[in-house]
């Protein structure tokens, strides 16, 4: 049962309900089937409601918070940089934040030897708008070249790049992407290497090599007609946080080179320390000709999105030509209070040490999470770096899912909500991806809340 809602909290809910029109919500579910959190505050990893009761969030507020809620020395950068300039055009104009930003990125982007490093920053101001400028230079670039004919996209199977019409089009989730296809323009899906799909037998790399024969195969029978390929490395978030060995994206790198195709890495999600490292790709020692950075870009404080490009990009632009050069914008490109709050993050990630730490805190998700994982419903707990998910499944194997109907997920979401923890699940997926300052005590407390809460949400199963 939920918690009865103390008067503050309820007041706010009518409130609420009664103008918003809230993201990624079914609103006929608020708040008898869905409850709804009226969030008054945040410390650290903790939210906390009108009523003084404290939520862990256990999913970073959809992925973007590392360093907790109103974080000091964000807020502090944050307040500085407005009280000397909140915003100006970037197009004819420029402010240090943007300069000293970029610099940094490019300084930390992954490196491959034999390859020209990430040169250029074009910022936009969310995650699906930075990669909508990834694929429009993509395609701009073979335009400007001649080479008319490369209009598709590659895209896996399962994977999740936002829900603007151009991001939707290489995203391959049903339930976002259905109703809007016939908008859509036409990608070509190859299957994931996803190491859920492992044959008996076969290694996570021998599963992930499978899938990249498929790729190849793909490349050859579309041969010219391919601007660019997009994934998310290593783990396929929205998609059910699925994960997969590193040498696809190295053999995915090398059949791109090979065909002339760029590669996207839209490291949105997993970029920034979540899954170990600072950016996925690093697992695989490649390096992407465009990589897409958002979410924990400012720590979790703004919106801001960041697409680094190769030198060879940015010259196929250069022209005598406006019509050849990249005429994208936003009105927020670039803006200089989000700037600052992402130097803000990147200094906390050098003054704290935050990867060594992290470490730590993985080794010990991955022994709570094998306590959690043995629970007869769950098939699956799988971990990368700050990301742990756990499949439940009715047989606890790979064979039978829950009946949808059940909501077996839903159900944990609001066991968990009842016990003080915001989770929420993909589907029948629990996953747990939180602050990065969460100490170990409050992991213990995480997955004892996430075992009562897999537990009352199966009994009815
Ligand atoms: C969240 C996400 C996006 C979209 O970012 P928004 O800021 O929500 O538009 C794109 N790609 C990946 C991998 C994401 O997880």
């Amino acid at each position: 049962m939920l918690a009865e809602p103390g008067d503050a909290a309820s007041h706010w809910r009518d409130r609420d309900l009664a103008v918003l029109w809230h993201p990624c919500t079914q609103m006929r579910e608020h708040p008898h089937t869905l409850p709804l959190l009226p969030i008054a505050r945040g410390e650290g990893a903790f939210l906390v409601d009108h009523d003084g009761r404290r939520y862990l969030d256990a999913i970073s507020s959809w992925w973007t918070n590392l360093f907790g809620h109103a974080e000091p020395r964000i807020a502090e950068a944050i307040a500085r940089q407005a009280r000397t300039l909140e915003h100006v055009i970037l197009a004819g104009c420029s402010h240090m934040p943007a300069v000293e930003l970029a610099e940094r990125l490019l300084d930390l982007a992954p490196r491959q030897p034999g390859r020209a490093p990430l040169a250029k920053v074009f910022y936009a101001d969310n995650g699906s708008a930075g990669v909508e400028v990834a694929l429009k230079m993509a395609f701009h670039w073979f335009r400007n070249r001649g080479e008319d004919g490369r209009t598709r996209f590659i895209a896996l199977e399962g994977g999740y790049h936002g829900e603007t019409l151009g991001a939707l089009a290489v995203g391959d989730i049903p339930l976002y992407r259905r109703v809007y296809a016939p908008l859509l323009a036409e990608a070509v899906f190859v299957p994931s290497p996803d190491a859920w799909n492992v044959h008996a037998g076969e290694s996570e790399e021998a599963c992930a090599l499978r899938a990249a024969e498929a790729l190849a195969t793909t490349l050859e029978r579309h041969r010219g007609e391919v601007c660019a390929m997009i994934l998310e490395p290593r783990v396929q978030c929205a998609g059910g946080m699925r994960m997969h060995h590193p040498a696809y994206l190295r053999r995915a790198r090398e059949l791109c080179d090979a065909h002339g195709v760029f590669l996207i890495a839209d490291e949105i999600a997993v970029g920034f320390g979540r899954t170990g490292t600072l950016f996925a790709c690093e697992q695989a020692g490649i390096a992407p000709d465009l990589m897409c950075l958002s979410k924990g870009l400012t720590g979790g404080s703004l919106p801001l999105a960041a697409v680094l490009a190769t030198q060879a990009l940015y010259d196929g632009f250069l022209d005598e030509s406006r019509e050849r050069a990249f005429l994208h914008s936003h009105s927020y490109t670039g803006n200089p209070l989000a700037c600052a709050a992402a130097l803000a993050t990147l200094d906390i990630f050098e003054a704290d040490d935050v990867l060594v730490r992290n470490r730590s805190l993985a080794t010990r998700m991955g022994e709570l999470a094998a306590g959690v994982g043995s629970h007869r419903h769950v098939a699956q707990a799988r971990q990368a770096g700050m990301i742990v998910a756990f499949e439940l499944t009715r047989d606890g194997q790979r064979d039978v899912p829950f009946d949808p109907g059940l909501r077996i997920g839903l159900r944990a979401y609001r066991a968990a909500l009842d016990r003080g923890v915001l989770l929420r699940p993909l589907g029948d997926t629990l996953y747990w991806m939180p602050p990065y300052c969460v100490d170990e005590a409050t992991l213990d407390h995480l997955a004892q809340v996430t075992a009562d809460a897999i537990e009352e949400a199966t009994a009815c199963a």
